[in-house]
């Protein structure tokens, strides 16, 4: 058994009161981990927390065991857990509004900065739940069915429905067995991948009003007028961005999503081979290798045109190289 897992199993055993935490506005896979990591270790005995900076989304609030996540933490705490988290910051807490220091960090982020005591951070993991999949039985934690449920919401999102590069014949059998063991994929894949509410299909049109493309750069922005216009209560792209990474053609895709106080918050997202963390991280934010976000101070139009000539760049420097 790797040392790392030794040393969570050793930590688990002398806590009583779990603190887990996952990522700012949460995606599925922060969502699915938070709450299977948590119902499984309820159900092994602990009082467990499961936490979220921005609660739960609309879009997740289906899964079992969702109803269950706060916003702040406990007061009683003898055990940090960080999930889906490259650094400390994207939790949404300030370091020093953290209960403690971070003791067990489960991620999948190659830009992950092995924050806690305990780092189980594999970057060819397609999810954090595939992590929390493998661990479970090291961990002697169970799987149920809603536990199950969670790690396949996880699963599915994070591989945009199984079309991402890093979705391995090992991954499709843990799809499998969680099936197996009650995951319901079919409604899984249509709540939280597919379906959307009126309000996001006409805020989604605003963005593609305006679409933007040259040579393989494909790229467009979402307003605070946009949300207001349309009564869209997030601040995110409402996944605008898979749908813009679809377009033919597409070497790289980028989105801006005004933000209220001065930021922007940019994502990308790059075809197979074409690594857009390092861009992500050079303009403060990170992420994976054809997947990348970062919040950036300034105004929409500035940050849209800095963002553009940097990932023009990128484009131009690699065709370089592949020539
Ligand atoms: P998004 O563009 O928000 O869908 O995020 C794409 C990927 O980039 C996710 O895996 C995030 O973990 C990562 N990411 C997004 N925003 C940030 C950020 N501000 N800092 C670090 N990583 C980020
Ligand atoms: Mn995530
Ligand atoms: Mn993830």
């Amino acid at each position: 058994m790797k040392s790392e897992i030794i040393e969570f199993r050793k930590l688990l055993e002398g806590a009583t009161n779990i603190a887990i935490v996952a990522h700012e506005r949460p995606d599925g896979d922060a969502i699915g981990s938070l709450i299977a990591l948590s119902l499984s270790l309820q159900k092994a005995g602990k009082q467990v927390t499961p936490i979220l900076a921005d609660g739960v989304p609309t879009r997740f609030q289906f899964l079992p065991g969702a109803d269950e996540i706060k916003r702040t933490f406990p007061i009683e705490c003898n055990l940090l857990i960080v999930l889906d988290c490259s650094d400390v910051v994207r939790t949404g807490f300030k370091v020093e509004d953290l209960p403690r220091g971070v003791d067990i960090n489960v991620d999948h982020h190659p830009t992950n900065t092995h924050y806690g005591i305990v780092n189980v951070v594999d970057a060819y993991a397609s999810a954090t739940a595939e992590i929390l999949f493998d661990l479970a039985e090291p961990l002697g934690l169970e799987i149920d069915s809603r536990v199950a449920m969670n790690l396949l919401t996880g699963l599915v999102t994070d591989t945009i429905g199984f079309r991402t590069t890093n979705v391995t014949p090992k991954v499709l059998q843990i799809v499998a067995q969680l099936i197996e063991l009650g995951a319901p994929l079919a409604e899984i894949y249509e709540r939280a991948l597919n379906r959307r509410s009126v309000t996001v299909a006409r805020y989604w049109g605003c963005g593609l009003s305006r679409l933007e493309q040259e040579d393989g750069l494909v790229w467009t922005s979402l307003t605070l007028e946009d949300r207001q216009h349309v009564g869209y209560s997030g601040k995110d792209d409402a996944d605008l961005i898979n749908l813009l990474s679809t377009i033919d053609g597409a070497e790289v895709t980028v989105i801006f999503v005004e933000q209220p106080e001065g930021a922007v918050k940019v994502s990308w997202r790059s075809r197979a081979g074409l690594n857009i963390a390092p861009l992500a991280e050079a303009f403060g934010g990170g992420g994976h290798h054809q997947a990348a976000g970062a919040m950036i101070v300034g105004d929409l139009e500035e940050v849209t045109k800095r963002v553009i000539s940097a990932t023009r760049g990128i484009l131009e420097s690699e065709s370089e190289t592949s020539r």
